[in-house]
């Protein structure tokens, strides 16, 4: 079985093969696995440009079975206790939102008490959500899976969180703050800070019930130390990775996938070929276009990816003691990049953890949300693109010395990544880093992991389950051997590490 992509989700295709007697060999275009799961080192520190943090999984849960079958149970986890702070630089009004949900309903209340009744009605909705085990509700589905009452049976099996799922909560948070309304600009503001603005508002009641109940982790060793696992298990197992290897074509014959043709020329055939790889390059890439339809069209056509990022990565001799791990600004001044007035500046602070900066130093990582079209057309004057990462740095920095005085004379070490660099290691379309938009809509549809007419071929990764997400992608590498092992008709098994 050829996998192509050693991101999570090719890594776990690449595991459940394994174990199901298949021999698998992933091709990999970057020189490390992991994906958008990346880490990098420089000038003594290491930086993240992944996740930020994972569910834990109470015993018994689907997702303790997942993290055990692909060997990183282990992964150091240090307790999330706060989403973060937001500071609104105009009024200097600040708010922090930790597991103590009555007291977030509390500062909330504060920030505008005319809007009491809606922070309750959010607050109670997560506290509502609590206790229920979020895990095994609608968690790794595919259609392919779902036999002929699938859909009826899944939505009963869903029936208990599917009421979540109704009516206002099924709104985005722009569209809740603006129909319910929320009467306070700013505090319509903190909400569509809380996760993404997107997002529906049952996605942010279950995202503080997982918080209030300390069902969130940050990655202790980073991203570093959940991929090595990973990497570990797959080779345990027995399987092979290729690395600097860019799959340009998947070799097709009859309507049947028999393997991958590479950038250097050079022919691996197979009895299966499963894509855990950007969708839209497999669709229109790999395959030319062949096994385009009319509903993936549509898909390209209505459904944009998730607006890219750009991250940029100070190694700053200094420490951030008493300062959450996530601080929001909402800038009286937007930054200026491209068309774009950037209002918001993320700040991702790694004090919670000695692993990323040597000892009294901090790996801290501003991140603005940014076009795709900007940077990629930048990208095609190297010096201009390369003036244009350094201008933001700096502006960066310049806004984040009015909160830190003396920070830009600590600062050892800059490193910036743009769209156009997350395109460039992992290959995702625009340079997305979880796929589609995570919008009301588009985070309920199934997206098919084999294509009509293509036969051998199967697909999974963060762009057939839309939102993405660590254990979401890897949920679908274990979807796609189980689809294959159904058409086999063979018995599909697992094993823990
Ligand atoms: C900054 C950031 C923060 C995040 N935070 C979180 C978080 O807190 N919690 C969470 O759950 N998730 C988070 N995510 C999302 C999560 O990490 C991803 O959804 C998930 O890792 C996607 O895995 P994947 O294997 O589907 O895709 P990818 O990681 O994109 O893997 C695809 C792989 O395929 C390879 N490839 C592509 N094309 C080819 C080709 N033609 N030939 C060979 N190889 C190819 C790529 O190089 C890549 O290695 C975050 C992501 C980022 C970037």
């Amino acid at each position: 079985m050829i996998i192509i992509g050693a991101g999570l989700a090719g890594l776990a295709t690449g595991c459940y093969g394994q174990m199901n007697g298949f021999h698998t060999h992933i091709f990999e275009h970057h020189t490390t696995a992991g994906g958008v799961a990346a880490y990098w080192k420089r000038n003594g520190y290491l930086i993240d440009g992944g996740i930020h943090f994972v569910m834990r999984s109470p015993p018994g849960t689907a997702l303790d079975t997942l993290y055990h079958e692909m060997g990183v149970s282990q992964m150091k986890l240090a307790p999330l206790t706060s989403i973060g702070k937001v500071v609104d630089e105009t009024t200097g009004r600040t708010i922090e939102v930790t597991q103590d949900l009555d007291q977030v309903a509390h500062d909330l209340k504060a920030i505008s008490p005319e809007d009491a009744k809606v922070v309750d009605w959010l607050i109670n909705g997560a506290k509502d959500m609590m206790g229920k085990n979020l895990f095994s509700m609608g968690f790794g589905v595919a259609k392919e899976l779902m036999g002929r009452f699938g859909m009826l049976k899944m939505s009963w099996e869903m029936r208990g969180f599917l009421k979540y799922m109704m009516g206002k909560n099924n709104q985005s948070v722009t569209e809740f703050c603006q129909k319910f309304p929320v009467k306070d600009h700013w505090l319509a503001t903190v909400l569509q800070g809380l996760f993404l603005p997107q997002v529906p508002i049952w996605f942010i009641k279950m995202y503080l019930a997982l918080l209030a109940e300390g069902l969130l982790g940050l990655l202790e060793k980073g991203c570093q130390e959940f991929v090595e696992l990973f990497t570990n298990r797959y080779s345990d197992l027995g399987g092979e990775i290729t690395y600097r290897a860019l799959v340009e074509e998947v070799i097709v014959e009859n309507d049947q996938a028999r393997g991958v043709r590479l950038a250097d020329g050079t022919e691996h055939r197979a009895d299966y070929v499963v894509s855990a790889a950007d969708y839209y390059s497999t669709i229109n890439q790999l395959l030319k276009g062949r096994y385009l339809n009319s509903k993936i069209q549509a898909r390209f056509d209505n459904w944009p990816p998730l607006d890219p990022i750009l991250q940029i990565s100070f190694g700053v001799k200094r420490q951030f003691p008493d300062t959450p791990w996530i601080v929001l600004y909402h800038l009286q001044e937007p930054i200026s990049i491209g068309s774009q007035a950037v209002k918001t500046l993320g700040m991702r602070i790694c004090n919670y953890t000695p692993n990323f900066a040597p000892k009294g130093h901090t790996l801290i990582q501003p991140m603005l949300e940014t076009e795709w079209e900007y940077w990629s057309k930048l990208r095609e004057d190297r010096d201009q693109y390369q003036t244009e990462k350094q201008r933001i740095a700096e502006e960066c920095l310049q806004r984040l010395e009015r909160h830190y005085p003396g920070l830009t004379g600590q600062v050892e070490m800059t490193d910036v990544a743009t769209p156009h660099t997350y395109w460039r290691y992992t290959r995702n379309h625009q340079g997305s880093y979880m796929g589609w938009n995570p919008t009301p809509k588009l985070l309920t549809q199934i997206i098919e992991r084999t294509l009509p007419g293509l036969s051998h071929f199967y697909l999974a990764g963060q762009w057939v389950t839309p939102g993405g997400s660590v254990p979401a992608s890897m949920m679908t590498g274990r979807n796609a051997i189980e689809i294959i092992c159904q058409r086999e008709k063979q018995e599909f098994t697992t094993s823990k590490a």
